[in-house]
C-alpha cells in the first residue's frame, strides 16, 4: 500500500535512531480515515486495511528517531518514545514523505513511559491537524486513528490509539540540538547537508548554505506562527523538540483555540507561568531559533567569533520580519493595506479590554449584524467599524484572511467526551465535516459559530497529550 523508498534517513550515523518493529496487535480496528490525503499521497484508499496502515506489509525496517529538545527552557534528552517512522513514502510527484505510527509503544527512548496514546488524544491530534489545514495553515497530517484494543492506563483505564501522522520531515530543532550535543562535528555536518539535500535542496550548492538554511527555517517558521496569530491557535507547548524544520505546526497536545481575545492566553495545565501564551508565541520562535542556531554555529565558520555575530546578525533580523509578516496579516483581515500598525494595536487592545471572542469580532467587520451581542452594535464598536471602512476595505479580501468556524474547544471536548463514554464518533464526524470549510458561512444559528458559555475559557485547561 505504502510506497516506500530505501530510508534515507538510516543511512545517517546510527546513533540518530533506533529500528524498532512495527507494533504487533491482536485485533485493532479503524476508527477513522482520511481517504482525501490517502488520494493526494497516490495511494488507493481501498488498499488501506488496518493491517497494511499500521505497516504490515512493508518490507522496509521502521525506526524511532533521536532527538533532545528544550523543554520549557530546560536542555533534556528525549527521542521518540512512543512513535516510530514506518518508512519514506514516495509520492507521484517525485516528493517523499515520512510515515510515523504515533503510540506504536516502547522505543529505547521511552524512558518511564509506557509508549502508548489514548484513543481520544490521537483523535483530538487528527481533528486538530485537519482543521488546522482547512484553515490554509502548514501542519502534519493524520491518515487514520486506530483503535488498539488495548488498554492505557492513565488516571482511570483508556482504550489505546494509535495516528498514522504523514509530515515532510520529522526531523525537529532538538533533533540539531541531539546531534549537536551526542554525535561528532562530521556527524552534524553529515546530518546537516542531509537535511538540505532533503528539504532545501534549492540551497544545496551555495558556498554558504548553512546560514541560507537558518534563514529559510526562520521565515518558514515566521510565516507559520503569524497563521497561528491568524486564526487564534495556541500551540501550547513552544518546546524545541516540538518545533518542526520545515515549519510544520505538529505534535497537538495542550493547543486549543482563542475564544475571548486575551493576549496572554495559556489554556495548559502545566504552563504556569505562561510562557507559551498566545502573544509570547514570537518570543518563543526567536528563543528556539536561537537554540537552533547555537547548534549550528560551528558549520557557520571556524572562527568562533565571527560565526557568533553572523548568528546575532540573523536573529537580529527576527523581530523585524515577524512584524512586517504580522501587520501584513492583520491589514488583510482588516481588508485594507492603508491601516497602520498602531491602529491595529490599539484595536487589539480594544479586544482585550472588552474580551470580545476573536473569530465572532472579525465576522462583525465582514457582515456587520452577524451575531445578536450588544457589543457589536456599542458605540465603541461601531466607531471601530466606521473608522476600518473608511479604508475601503476589500471584503474579498478579509473572507479569505477570517475563519467564520474555528475548532470551539468546548464542542471538541463534547465530541471526545461522547467518545470515550460510549465509543460513537458522532459528533468527531460532525466537527470534522462542519470544519472543512472554514471560510464557507453557513446558517448563523449554527452553534459552530459561536463562543463557548461564559467562563468556560477561564476554567478550561488542556494537557500534555496522553
Ligand atoms: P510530547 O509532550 O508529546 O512532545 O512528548 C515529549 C517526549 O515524551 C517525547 O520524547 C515523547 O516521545 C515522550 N513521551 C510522551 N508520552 C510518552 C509515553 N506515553 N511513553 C513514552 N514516551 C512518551
Ligand atoms: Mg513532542
Amino acid at each position: 500500500m505504502y510506497s516506500f523508498r530505501s530510508a534515507t534517513y538510516t543511512s545517517l550515523s546510527p546513533k540518530l535512531f533506533e529500528f524498532v518493529s512495527p507494533p504487533n496487535l491482536s485485533n485493532p480496528s479503524l476508527l477513522l480515515f482520511n481517504s482525501s490525503l490517502a488520494k493526494s499521497l497516490g495511494i488507493d484508499p481501498h488498499s488501506c486495511t488496518v493491517d497494511s496502515l499500521l505497516g504490515s506489509h512493508s518490507c522496509e525496517k521502521s525506526f524511532a528517531q533521536a532527538y533532545a529538545g528544550h523543554q520549557f527552557g530546560h536542555f533534556t534528552m528525549l527521542g521518540d518514545g512512543r512513535a516510530i517512522i514506518l518508512g519514506e513514502h514516495s509520492l507521484p510527484s517525485g516528493e517523499c514523505v515520512d510515515i510515523q505510527l504515533k503510540g506504536s509503544g516502547r522505543t529505547k527512548f521511552s524512558r518511564g513511559g509506557d509508549g502508548l496514546a489514548t484513543a481520544s488524544s490521537m483523535l483530538r491530534e487528527y481533528v486538530y491537524s485537519v482543521v488546522m489545514r482547512a484553515l490554509g495553515i502548514p501542519t502534519s497530517q493524520s491518515l487514520a486513528v486506530i483503535l488498539t484494543n488495548q488498554t492505557v492506563l492513565r488516571e482511570q483505564p483508556y482504550s489505546g490509539g494509535i495516528l498514522v501522522r504523514v509530515m515532510n520531515s520529522h526531523i525537529r530543532f532538538g533533533t540539531f540540538e541531539f546531534v549537536s550535543n551526542y554525535c561528532s562535528l562530521d556527524e552534524f555536518r553529515a546530518f546537516t547537508d542531509y537535511v538540505i539535500d532533503r528539504h532545501y535542496s534549492f540551497l544545496s550548492s551555495s558556498s554558504e548554505k548553512y546560514l541560507l538554511f537558518f534563514q529559510e527555517v526562520m521565515k518558514k517558521c515566521i510565516s507559520t506562527v503569524v497563521e497561528w496569530l491568524r486564526v487564534g491557535f495556541v500551540h501550547g507547548v513552544m518546546n524545541t523538540d516540538n518545533m518542526s524544520i520545515v515549519g510544520l505546526t505538529f505534535d497537538y497536545g495542550p493547543c486549543s483555540f482563542m475564544n475571548r481575545y486575551h493576549s496572554h492566553k495559556t489554556f495548559s495545565q502545566i504552563d504556569q507561568l505562561k510562557r507559551y501564551s498566545f502573544s509570547r508565541q514570537r518570543d518563543m520562535l526567536k528563543w528556539n531559533l536561537s537554540v537552533l542556531g547555537e547548534t549550528l554555529l560551528p558549520l557557520f565558520g571556524s572562527d568562533d567569533r565571527i560565526a557568533q555575530q553572523l548568528l546575532v546578525q540573523e536573529l537580529s533580523s527576527f523581530d523585524e520580519l515577524f512584524s512586517t509578516a504580522f501587520f501584513t496579516m492583520m491589514k488583510n483581515k482588516l481588508g485594507s493595506k492603508d491601516i497602520s500598525p498602531v491602529l491595529i494595536e490599539e484595536f487589539l487592545l480594544f479586544l482585550e479590554t472588552y474580551q470580545l471572542d476573536y473569530t465572532s469580532t472579525f465576522i462583525e467587520l465582514m457582515d456587520p449584524g452577524t451575531f445578536d451581542d450588544p457589543i457589536f452594535s456599542s458605540q465603541e464598536f461601531v466607531k471601530w467599524r466606521n473608522c476600518f471602512s473608511s479604508f475601503h476595505q476589500d471584503s474579498s479580501l478579509m473572507r479569505k484572511y477570517n475563519p467564520y468556524k474555528i475548532l470551539r474547544n468546548h464542542l471538541l471536548e463534547e465530541a471526545l467526551f461522547e467518545f470515550e463514554e460510549s465509543g460513537s464518533l458522532k459528533k468527531i464526524n460532525e466537527l470534522l465535516a462542519v470544519l472543512s470549510s472554514p471560510y464557507q458561512k453557513d446558517d448563523f444559528l449554527n452553534k459552530y459559530y459561536f463562543h463557548p458559555p461564559e467562563d468556560f475559557d477561564e476554567l478550561y485547561q488542556t494537557h500534555c497529550n496522553t
